[in-house]
């Protein structure tokens, strides 16, 4: 028997931010669905849990796990060193691309990044590597993604940078956007625990590799990611 605990016996808790498409989104019906809430619920029932999922901002989703707040934090969630310091991760189950979204004929190119205009998420790896990178007065952050493609519909910002997935399907949704074949940044998305939570870690880890090993982890991206 597996000796981990959770917040609230026999819940898994998963913060997220259900703006984050195909990985979360909420259906017509107001029901969170996706890519992280279909591994997390065949997760929760390996261990034997009830799968419950908290909405929030994307960075209070990771505030949340670190305070104990919730169990797992699953939100297309990028590995890097700034979160390892503060949180603790699985085995990655799946890959993202930082990609740049622009207006149809602009002359954005990667190589030109730093003398744009750049929207974003709050605190995504995107917002903080072009920051980094470029500096905050070339960047602004929005609350979710869908609102820094609406700023580049508006022309309040140059170009976006986000990661692949959202990308495709704002750019779908919404005619004269583009997304660059250059890709800005290449990451491994992963879930989050609190910081030492090791026994859950664990358990998490050996379910996620069941999942992945039969297939099913692959079956719930292809469902939801077009070729
Ligand atoms: N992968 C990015 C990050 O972890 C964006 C995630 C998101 O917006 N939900 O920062």
């Amino acid at each position: 028997g597996a000796s981990f605990t959770t917040v609230e016996s026999g819940k898994l808790i998963m913060s997220t931010n259900a703006a984050f498409p195909p990985y979360e989104m909420t259906d017509d019906n107001g029901q969170i669905i996706g890519i992280d809430p279909e591994i997390a619920g065949a997760i929760a029932e390996k261990l034997g849990l009830e799968l419950v999922i908290e909405d929030m901002e994307f960075d209070a989703s990771q505030t949340a796990v670190q305070q104990g707040k919730s169990d797992i934090c699953m939100a297309g969630l990028t590995v890097d060193e700034d979160r390892l310091a503060v949180m603790d991760f699985s085995n990655s189950y799946a890959t993202g691309i930082q990609v740049i979204i622009v207006k149809e004929g602009s002359d954005v190119t990667l190589d030109n990044l730093g003398d744009q205009l750049i929207g974003t998420q709050r605190g995504t790896t995107g917002d903080i590597y072009c920051t980094d990178d470029y500096g905050a007065d070339h960047v602004v952050p929005y609350d979710n993604g869908i609102t820094a493609v609406q700023a580049l519909m508006n022309d309040q910002v140059d170009c976006v940078v986000i990661d692949n997935a959202p990308a495709k399907e704002f750019v779908a949704a919404n005619a004269g956007l583009t997304i660059l074949d250059t890709e800005y940044a290449l990451e491994d998305y992963a879930i989050g625990f609190a910081k030492g939570n090791t026994a859950l870690v664990e358990a998490v880890n050996g379910a996620l590799a069941e999942l992945i090993g039969d297939g099913t982890v692959q079956a719930i991206l292809d469902k939801y990611i077009a070729a």
